[in-house]
């Protein structure tokens, strides 16, 4: 056995193997496998082998386009068949909602290249004759779903990395895994210790022990999983071809054919989470008991779809369990707080995803960075707030809604309200409708009088349009005051703090009692953020950001961290308020006359009533506004005082809705829909903030004056849409002269200018005001013209005051 190694990854189920076949076909040879038995021990040897592309992340689906993708390749590498039936499949739609969920992802995929398509009943019933299509309003049909033998899969990506050089130890427990003070790794197996670079933590229905041996915590948890093989039916047995896959959501169903029978399983209600308290060792190659009465149901409505079930014979029930995330995306990455330690665990779809999860995992480690916005699977997109109490209700809840329709504004229960700042109860009160981020309430909108105290999950405008359209008026013509607590917030603190912020920060660093905005670079010229940078005094600065993306930047400022700075996540130990909207100058000079000298980006500390705050002239509204930050025990008081002032003034309430609506006005982006890692500055505009006259070699330099020697192919610009009942969410593409040239990054509906609004990238030579294009909401062609012009306060005015 070898003893070092550049890179050890522990555990030899599919994903473990991809992983290791990935870095050998990005260049590292010096790589091992370590498997405490077989390979394929875990999930990977009873999975039904199944693969399809449909993921509501749009990222996530070009990921598993590539895995499927690449199993051709395997066998091509190694020789060796991985088993393929590339049958094609149908998901059906029972109802308009879901049928509305095709109908978007069927759209998306037309830029994605993928070739679905609709199809009506009587397509389904010649593509799957076994389908009963009473009451089903249509599909999709992806011709790329399909199965596979999983051992011989993983068997082919394990022959695959041992012809790049890696190799590979059965029957090797890894016990311990210790760090050295240099960041390497001591993992002590029962075969003796091997030194390694870096550790992948692959361990499937063993990753939570895997991860504790290193502390980390991991929130994934097994849940038990059932599918059912037929014996042969004629039906089948009669057919030319194969029968292809059929989803069907409504009975929460997913069918192939297995032989010349068929083979069903469930994501029933009456789910069971398994091994609660920790997967035991000696669990290998068995399955779990037949339980019948657990998917009594879900065979009762099977059998009214495909009526040949009802006459089939049972030939075997495999009944094992897998690993699933809160939101069940896999966990991939550097494991925050931990060097040199990756995750690629969580992975529920492993014959879908597990080559996308290979793939990114080995260019994150050789390369620095991903081609892509991995964020989806980002183990970083939740924080150190996640519990295991917190993981396993959402665990369940995602088993159970695996194939419910998802609604761009729905807002799931389980596991709420988890954390809350002190306004919640106030809030409450106020009629404040919860939605949650990064596991922390936060206001939708306030129901006054009538309007619905619950948001309907909705592919169109939802019923909370009107109690929106309130709170934006009320901003736009007085003043509205909504929290702060969902921004993501930084203290950069030491004599070296300007120096390190000049070289993070791809813009100008402001100066004391300033603000400035700026990108964040990757060395490539992604955008890895997008940050309000405030200067408090020379060697104290805030900075503000996406606050579901607080972890994230944390874990790059700590891969980038230098002596003399001290960087501090504040994301939850500042909290406050932000008022905007013609009246707030008023308020906020009663309170503090002092504040009214502040121009438009000063940022001033202050104390508001007996609340010592830092008070920054600037809003997302793109109005007249301040933001004011305080400490969260400080915040009741705070709000007393603001709120007894600005009654006065007509202050209403206002929550992120309205938010969203406000910033269209002014075509402002927002994290990860227009500004993300997918993307560059000089594609989105925010080549506009990058300071290239200073004398540092930020990050992403070299990258952003290339772009600007020649700049991007495309270009993001809004469109007026001629939307009627459903505005565009993201990812509608863009058809220019009868093709896709483009795709919308997000929208929705300007209550102030009465307007449906997009964003959109599109080909930059086309880029022109009046460009009339059309875009597909719901399978609907909607003419949209490219405007310039803000719909509110365009030169600026109000907004600089
Ligand atoms: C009934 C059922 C049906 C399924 N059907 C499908 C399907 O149709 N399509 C699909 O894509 N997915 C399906 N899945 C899910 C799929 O099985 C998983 O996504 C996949 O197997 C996960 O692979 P993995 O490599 O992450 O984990 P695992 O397969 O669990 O592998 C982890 C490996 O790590 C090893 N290991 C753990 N700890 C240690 C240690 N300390 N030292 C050394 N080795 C260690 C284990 O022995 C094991 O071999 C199904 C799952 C079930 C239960």
């Amino acid at each position: 056995m070898k003893t070092t190694t550049r890179v050890a990854v522990i555990g030899g189920g599919v994903v473990g193997c991809s992983v290791l076949y990935h870095l050998t076909k990005l260049g590292w040879s010096d790589v091992m496998l370590i498997e405490r038995s077989e390979l394929t021990s875990g999930s990977t040897w009873h999975a039904a082998g199944g693969f399809h592309t449909l993921n509501g992340d749009t990222n996530m689906a070009a990921l598993q386009g590539y895995t499927i993708n690449l199993y051709k390749e395997l066998e091509e590498i190694t020789g060796m068949s991985c088993g393929l039936h590339h049958v094609g499949g149908v998901t059906l739609a029972d109802n308009q909602e879901r049928f509305d969920m095709l109908l978007a992802e069927r759209a998306k995929h037309r830029y994605m290249g993928l070739e679905t398509e609709i199809v009506g009943p009587e397509e389904i019933r010649k593509i799957a004759p076994v389908t009963n299509i009473d009451g089903i309003l249509g599909a999709l049909y992806d011709p790329l779903d399909g199965h596979l033998d999983p051992s011989g899969t993983t068997h082919a990506y394990a022959k695959a990395a041992r012809m790049g050089g890696a190799s590979i130890e059965t029957h090797c427990k890894v016990e311990e895994t210790n760090q050295r003070p240099d960041g390497t790794w001591d993992v002590v197996t029962n075969k003796g210790t091997i030194h390694a670079e870096h550790i992948v933590n692959a361990g499937g229905l063993w990753a939570r022990e895997v991860g504790a041996m290193a502390g980390a915590y991991l929130p994934l948890h097994p849940m038990e999983h059932q599918y059912i093989v037929t014996d042969d039916i004629p039906q089948i047995m009669e057919m030319d071809g194969e029968h292809p896959h059929v989803m069907d959501p409504a009975g929460e169903s997913y069918l192939r054919q297995e032989g010349r029978g068929l083979c069903i399983g469930f994501y029933e209600q009456p789910c069971r989470p398994w091994a609660v308290d920790g997967t035991p060792w000696d669990f290998g190659h068995e399955l779990l008991p037949d339980d019948y009465d657990k998917i009594e149901d879900s065979i009762a409505f099977a059998y009214k779809r495909f009526p040949v079930l009802e006459t089939a014979g049972i030939k075997s029930v495999i009944h094992g369990p897998f690993t699933f995330a809160p939101d069940g995306n896999p966990l991939v990455g550097p494991v925050p707080g931990l060097r040199n330690y990756w995750s690629a665990c969580g992975v529920m779809a492993g014959f879908s995803q597990g080559g996308g999860v290979g793939l990114m995992l080995a260019q994150w480690m050789i390369e620095g960075e991903t081609e892509r916005d991995v964020t989806a699977m980002d183990v970083a997109r939740f924080g150190p707030w996640i519990t295991k109490g917190y993981t396993l209700p959402k665990v369940i809840e995602n088993y159970q809604k695996r194939f419910s329709v998802s609604y761009p504004n729905e807002e799931l229960p389980a596991a709420r309200p988890h954390r809350t700042t002190p306004m919640y109860d106030t809030f409450t009160k106020m009629g404040a409708v919860w939605g949650q981020q990064f596991g922390l309430e936060v206001a939708n909108y306030f129901a006054v009088g009538d309007e619905p105290a619950f948001e309907t999950p909705s592919f169109r405008r939802s019923n909370a349009f009107d109690a929106t359209r309130r709170e934006v008026e009320a901003v736009r013509a007085h003043v509205g005051i909504n929290e702060l607590q969902n921004f993501g917030k930084f203290e950069v603190t030491g004599s070296g703090a300007r120096a390190w912020l000049d070289r993070i920060m791809a813009g100008r660093i402001p100066v004391p009692g300033r603000v400035s905005l700026t990108p964040m670079l990757s060395p490539k010229g992604r955008l890895m953020g997008d940050f309000t940078v405030s200067c408090l005094s020379e060697d104290w600065f805030q900075l503000t950001a996406s606050y579901g993306y607080q972890t994230i930047h944390h874990r790059w400022f700590e891969q980038h961290n230098q002596e003399g700075v001290s960087v501090r996540n504040v994301s939850d130990r500042m909290t406050g308020f932000q008022i905007a909207g013609p009246k707030s100058a008023q308020i906020v000079n009663a309170l503090a006359p002092e504040l009214a000298e502040m121009r438009f980006m000063d940022v001033k500390m202050i104390t508001l009533g007996s609340v010592d705050c830092i008070v920054q002239r600037l809003s997302y509204t793109g109005d007249l506004g301040y933001e004011i930050y305080c400490d969260p025990m400080d915040q009741r008081r705070l709000w007393t005082t603001l709120w007894s002032e600005g009654k006065q003034h007509g202050m209403t309430l206002f929550g992120m809705r309205a938010m969203m609506s406000l910033r269209l006005d002014k075509f402002f982006g927002s994290w990860l829909s227009e500004f993300s890692p997918d993307y560059t500055a000089a594609e989105t505009g925010m080549d506009r903030f990058i300071s290239f006259k200073k004398n540092t070699d930020f990050i992403g330099r070299a990258a952003a004056e290339h772009e600007r020697a020649s700049p991007p192919t495309r270009q993001l610009c809004a469109f007026e849409v001629d939307a009627q009942t459903a505005d565009v969410v993201a990812y509608e593409p863009v058809w220019i002269d009868g093709e896709v040239q483009g795709f919308c990054t997000s929208g929705g509906y300007s209550h102030h200018a009465r307007k449906s609004i997009a964003q959109a990238l599109i080909p930059r030579a086309l880029a022109q005001e009046g460009l009339v294009v059309e875009i597909e909401i719901l399978g609907q062609m909607r003419k949209a013209t490219l405007i310039t012009e803000a719909l509110f306060d365009a030169d600026g005015a109000r907004m600089r005051g």
